[in-house]
């Protein structure tokens, strides 16, 4: 097999594989050499989010809230059951079939679109060559004319709570627990707190979460972190605000963790503890010396919009850049650079990127909360609608939440659309597309909405921000 490529993505995450992909229907001839393994040792393509993030945790995230669903609400529906089950091994074992079955088709896509798809370790030597070294220790230097870095990211571990894989444990650890801990605590109330927090308490763990900071989900619009808190809580999530954690200890019968919060000291015992305090860009072994790629204080790879690094045909993309760590945006921006590589016209919309918390109520936004857009001085209205009032949401006996649009004032643009409720991460696509088309409220007040489902509280809410909303009171 020859060696030379014009385009050798380093990393086959949600990236670096589409990075690969697009670049081969361009017509250019690419590698793309990934070192995932997994935990009995197996090479896979998809990096963190299809074997060990996004994938697994939704598969979790959907089987618990049936789980939950079916003790809690079927009655409701005039459903009666016998003792509800579970089967946590069965749950697994449905969890690991769908991230073998998504990684295993990349191999497929890479296949069907001419990707020559390698398994080692790649290093950037410089002068467009990468060293790929294999399992066996085998090396082989790749010459290519770019280079596309997509070397993704890892948790942040917290030096005095040292990781041990199985009391203390990361987010990966803690979607492939083997039994349901009766006492869980969590260190961070981010999104995989919350999302980790909520698949192990619906399967019946006491969760206690830590979180250093005051605010509850600072990066959301304010009323609707308000209302999250207030449902998880709801829910059984020991939430502790302003929880500083200074160390944790495993002993025979658990792990000991000390904080601090406004009280002084406090102390918390549990079965086993998730750190989720963030991850961290990855670039272990990934440069030689004197490549000239540029990494900042937080070993993020300097790039510009268009992801390109200080070096010349070197461009690195997803999580190991600037900007929120999430799979689509990663995606987006692996495509760009196959593009740009090969001569067309390619852009990123880094103000119209969804976020999406696949708890339950499900929390989804795009563009700018209340809160920034009245920091920005930006005269705006609001528009909201509760599901309590769409007929679908109270069908689906999914009633939590709202809708907020907030808009500017006088030209009617769309600056966020803040969603919590059933569905929230589907319903959000309608909000992109409308941002990126930089609509209206107007534009949203004249789309016919189908009758009767979840997308018309958007419907609904673009009219409240005039005040003239048909089927809630236009407060
Ligand atoms: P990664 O997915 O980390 O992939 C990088 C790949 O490169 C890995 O396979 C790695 O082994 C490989 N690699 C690194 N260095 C080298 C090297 N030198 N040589 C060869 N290979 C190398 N995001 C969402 O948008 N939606 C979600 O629902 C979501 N859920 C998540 C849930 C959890 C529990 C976690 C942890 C994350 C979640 N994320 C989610 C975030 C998402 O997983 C990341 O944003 C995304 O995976 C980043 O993609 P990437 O390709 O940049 O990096
Ligand atoms: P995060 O940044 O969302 O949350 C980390 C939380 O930990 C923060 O609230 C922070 O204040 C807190 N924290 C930090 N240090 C602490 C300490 N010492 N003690 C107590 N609390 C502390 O990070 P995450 O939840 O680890 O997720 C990592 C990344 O993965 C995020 O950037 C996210 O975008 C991505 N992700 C996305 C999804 C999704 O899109 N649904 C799901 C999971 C993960």
């Amino acid at each position: 097999m020859s060696d030379q490529f014009d385009v050798v993505v380093i990393g086959g995450g949600p990236a670096g594989y589409p990075a690969a992909i697009r670049a081969a229907q361009n017509g250019l001839k690419v590698a793309c050499i990934d070192e995932w393994r997994n935990l009995d040792g197996s090479y896979a393509f998809g990096g963190t989010c299809l074997n060990a993030g996004c994938i697994p945790s939704k598969a979790l995230l959907e089987s618990s809230e049936l789980y939950y669903r079916a003790q809690h609400e079927f009655a409701v529906h005039g459903i009666r059951l016998g003792d509800v089950g579970l089967d946590l091994a069965a749950m697994q074992k449905r969890r690991a079939a769908i991230v073998r079955a998504m990684t295993t088709g990349i191999l497929a896509l890479f296949k069907s679109n001419g990707v020559t798809g390698i398994q080692g370790h790649g290093r950037y030597l410089g002068a467009g060559q990468v060293e790929v070294t294999a399992a066996d220790g085998t090396q082989r230097i790749l010459t290519a004319k770019d280079v596309v870095i997509a070397s993704g990211s890892v948790p942040v571990r917290l030096e005095s709570v040292p990781h041990d894989g199985r009391s203390i444990v990361d987010s990966w650890n803690a979607l492939e627990f083997a039994a349901v801990p009766r006492r869980l605590g969590i260190i961070g109330a981010g999104v995989i707190g919350l999302e980790l927090g909520s698949v192990w308490r619906r399967l019946g763990s006491e969760v206690v979460m830590l979180e250093a900071m005051e605010q509850f989900l600072p990066m959301a619009d304010g009323a609707i972190a308000r209302e999250a808190l207030r449902s998880f809580r709801k829910l059984g999530l020991d939430i502790r605000l302003g929880a500083k954690v200074s160390g944790a200890t495993v002993t025979a019968a658990g792990v000991d963790v000390a904080y601090v919060d406004a009280k002084g000291e406090q102390a918390l015992q549990v079965d086993q503890l998730i750190v989720a305090v963030g991850r961290r860009p990855f670039t272990q072994g990934l440069l030689a010396d004197g490549t000239g790629v540029e990494l900042d204080r937080r070993g993020t790879i300097v790039v510009d919009d268009h992801c390109r690094t200080a070096v010349p045909h070197v461009w690195a993309v997803g999580d190991v850049v600037r900007g929120p760590m999430l799979a689509h945006k990663g995606k987006e921006e692996g495509v760009m650079v196959a593009d740009l590589i090969a001569g067309r016209y390619a852009e990123v919309n880094y103000k119209v990127i969804p976020s999406v918390i696949y708890t339950a109520p499900e929390i989804a936004w795009v563009g700018q909360t209340e809160e920034q857009v009245k920091a920005s001085g930006v005269a705006y209205k609001v528009g909201s609608f509760p599901f309590a009032a769409s007929g679908r949401a109270r069908a689906m006996e999914a009633a939590a939440g709202q809708v907020r649009i907030i808009a500017a004032s006088d030209s009617d643009e769309i600056l966020g659309v803040h969603v919590i409720g059933p569905m929230a991460g589907e319903l959000i696509g309608e909000a992109v597309l409308a941002m990126e088309y930089s609509a209206s409220t107007e534009d949203l007040q004249r789309t016919i909405h189908a009758h009767p489902t979840l997308s018309e509280a958007l419907h609904e809410a673009a009219l409240a921000a005039d005040k003239r909303a048909i089927d809630s009171l236009n407060r």
